[in-house]
């Protein structure tokens, strides 16, 4: 999905793309697998230049089905991720902003993303892959408090409470037990 940079009218580029361009769904489906809806991937972009300089921001949406890390239940989740990458070109390997001047920028606007492009034209299938990528989450879970299974009969425990409570030790300590305190 090459955008031409001379292309950019002054009033700025709208893409407006969904699960029937290739670009989109490709790039989805690079970064998350099996696991994205295809149907459901969605992105509206505004781009704009300045000079040399181009601003794009938008948002890409897109639904999953995922298995919990705690329980393994699939659930479904649906996703909202805010693009704002400003993109700098480069020319004869150096980038025409100069260090400082790219901190000053990054420091008006915490979460904003810089890239590079090269020659008249950059990939936006790239852009948005790279920041899909950030956005993606460390862990999948059903619920921000999910019990998980016992790790001794291997019951969901958000669906019953077993009998082996006493004996149950949370997992994230369990690894702590063995370790003696020593005083100075
Ligand atoms: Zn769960
Ligand atoms: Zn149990």
């Amino acid at each position: 999905m090459d955008i031409l940079i001379y292309d950019i009218p002054d009033e700025g580029l709208k893409i407006d793309a969904g699960s029937g361009d290739d670009w989109l769904s490709g790039v989805l489906i690079d970064v998350l697998g099996g696991l994205v809806d295809k149907n459901s991937v969605s992105a509206q972009l505004n781009i704009m230049r300045y000079d040399d300089n181009i601003d794009l921001q938008g948002l890409v949406q897109y639904n999953t089905k995922s298995t919990c890390d705690r329980c393994l239940a699939k659930f479904d989740s649906h996703s909202n991720v805010d693009i704002h990458t400003v993109l700098i070109p480069v020319s004869d390997g150096r980038e025409r902003l100069s260090a400082g001047e790219i901190e000053e920028i990054e420091l008006s606007s915490e979460d904003l993303e810089f890239g590079y492009y090269e020659g008249d034209r950059f990939d936006l299938a790239d852009v948005v892959r790279e920041q899909v990528l950030l956005a993606r989450p460390m862990k999948h879970l059903c619920k921000h408090d999910c019990k998980g299974l016992c790790q001794k009969c291997g019951k969901n425990l958000n669906e019953e409470i077993c009998g082996c409570e006493e004996e149950s030790t949370d997992p994230r300590w369990a690894s702590l037990k063995g370790i003696k305190v020593t005083k100075n």
